[in-house]
């Protein structure tokens, strides 16, 4: 292969080579087949590998593209988070519930990236179940953070963005029901996108909570994000949730200018608990956004202070539906050796589960029994309309808000894990978007004591143009997203 570095591709620098013929598909896919067996032994960032398949794949994407036939995708070597499902690929979730779990199907996402022809080099892990804020819930191994591997790659999409950071593929998906996809970015460096609820499709995506869930790519830029995002989001009615709406080419969104735009800096988000290095760099970031001929000015969202606690009932509520399901019966692992129905389905869960899964599980089921909906749920419900109400009074007077994406870089294994509440702490100020179900994403903005720091933008339901038309102007004012890590 020619002399570029392969492993640190963008798609749409790929896209050119591709296109001209300068490198095939089966080489750049070879190349990220070599880097994963390189470094994953040492990142984790890899549940299951598809070598042959992959090739295969990138076979037909060359050729594809000799016919003039290709699309934005074609011949791009990606990964998708184990918990969206992959015909006869095995889709874990990181839990020994479905160790061996090999759906019939493939999630709307994967149809629509190998109708594009793109070439998924493997599944990413996570935190169980997508539950954590690190990966190290994942029932397999942890994954590290390319940027020093004693510390972690954040959660519960560790596995794309460590990937993506690492070289091992050019992008990824996961999803995000409380910040899995954006504080992950951040911690490693990439561009991490959620959509507005309802943009993608879930159908396909492992349910853990579903009024919070969305997926979305994680990418080695602000170009990929917006290729990536046109290329999954679009109406699907086998997912209910999702919009009548028909999604733009985002690339057309991105400018070099701010002029005019009105950015708001809330307040709350900048309070105790975020490291000085992190405050530091989103308040340059701040100040780059001004010289882009933003009008950034300060505002208040009073009510965030309550998202945490809105989040931490309303999800395991919806977690402990939605995994009711793993009774040993329908799929996934069973324990064969139980004496009766009530003892298999007591084994299953007990053995099958890990234990922040259990906590959830038990914390949702508190929350919705009988006595305690009212007091919990009910009240969690009312002050989620409140955050939402916040947010859309506040997108009147702005286009977009800046906040810091994580209160801290990337922190030591084992720092959190012995106290669930610090490490649910992690997703404070990624939480309230998903809680309003409005876009988000995160970008590259600074290092902190050498370790990545990731800036927050968040906007009106539909707005993604606005938050792609912003971070591309901060991207191509700055150098963050070029940095790479030593592996
Ligand atoms: N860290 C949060 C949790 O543990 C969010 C996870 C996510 O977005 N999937 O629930």
């Amino acid at each position: 292969m020619s002399s570029f570095d392969a492993t640190g591709l963008t798609a749409h620098a790929a896209r050119g080579l591709l296109d001209r013929g300068e490198v095939s598909s089966y080489e750049l896919t070879r190349a990220a087949l070599d880097r994963i067996h390189e470094v994953d032994g040492r990142v984790g960032a890899f549940v299951t590998v598809t070598e042959a398949e992959a090739l295969e794949a990138a076979r037909a994407a060359d050729r594809r593209i000799s016919d003039g036939e290709g699309g934005p995708l074609t011949g791009i070597p990606v990964q998708v988070k184990d918990n969206i499902c992959t015909r006869g690929v095995r889709t874990t979730c990181s839990s020994r519930m479905l160790e061996s779990y090999v759906p019939p199907y493939d999630a709307a996402v994967v149809e629509r990236l190998r109708r594009g022809g793109a070439v998924i080099v493997g599944k990413g892990n996570l935190d169980e179940f997508a539950m954590g804020s690190s990966t190290e819930n994942s029932a397999f191994f942890p994954t590290r953070n390319p940027w020093d591997l004693s510390r972690v790659p954040g959660g519960s999409s560790g596995g794309p963005a460590a990937a993506v950071a690492s070289g091992e593929c050019v992008f990824s998906l996961g999803s995000d029901t409380g910040g899995s996809i954006r504080q992950p970015a951040a911690l490693c460096g990439v561009v991490g996108f959620k959509p507005t609820y309802g943009l993608v499709s879930r159908y396909g995506l492992v349910a853990f909570a579903s009024s919070l869930d969305q997926i979305g790519p994680l990418t080695r830029d602000v170009t990929d994000s917006a290729m990536a995002l046109s290329a999954i989001a679009g109406h699907d009615r086998r997912d209910s949730t999702s919009l009548e709406y028909e999604a733009p080419d985002y690339t057309r969104a991105l400018r070099e200018d701010l002029t005019g735009l009105r950015i708001g800096v809330p307040v709350e988000y900048f309070a105790a608990g975020i490291e000085q290095g992190v405050g530091e760099a989103a308040h340059a970031a701040i100040g780059a956004l001004e010289d882009l001929g933003a009008r950034v000015e300060e505002t208040s969202l009073p009510h965030t202070e309550h998202a945490l606690a809105v989040y931490y009932i309303i999800a395991p509520s919806e977690a402990s539906a939605n995994l009711a399901r793993y009774d040993g019966v329908k799929y996934g692992y069973s324990a064969r050796e139980a004496g009766g129905m009530w003892d298999a389905l007591d084994r299953t869960r007990q053995d099958g589960f890990g234990p922040e899964v259990k906590r959830r599980i038990m914390l949702g089921t508190y929350a919705l029994s009988a006595g305690y909906y009212d007091a919990y749920y009910l009240k969690a419900q009312r002050v989620r309309t409140l955050i939402a109400r916040e947010f859309r009074a506040a997108f009147e007077d702005f286009d977009a808000l800046v906040t810091p994406t994580s209160p801290s870089v990337a922190f030591e294994l084992g720092e959190k894990t012995a106290d669930p509440v610090q490490m649910y702490l992690s997703d404070i100020l990624t939480m309230p978007a998903n809680i309003a179900g409005i876009p988000a994403v995160s970008l590259p903005a600074g290092m902190s004591d050498g370790l990545p720091v990731g800036l927050q933008l968040l906007a009106a339901p539909l707005r993604e143009e606005t938050l792609f038309r912003i971070a591309y102007a901060y991207e191509q004012a700055t150098e963050w997203h070029r940095l790479r890590p030593e592996l």
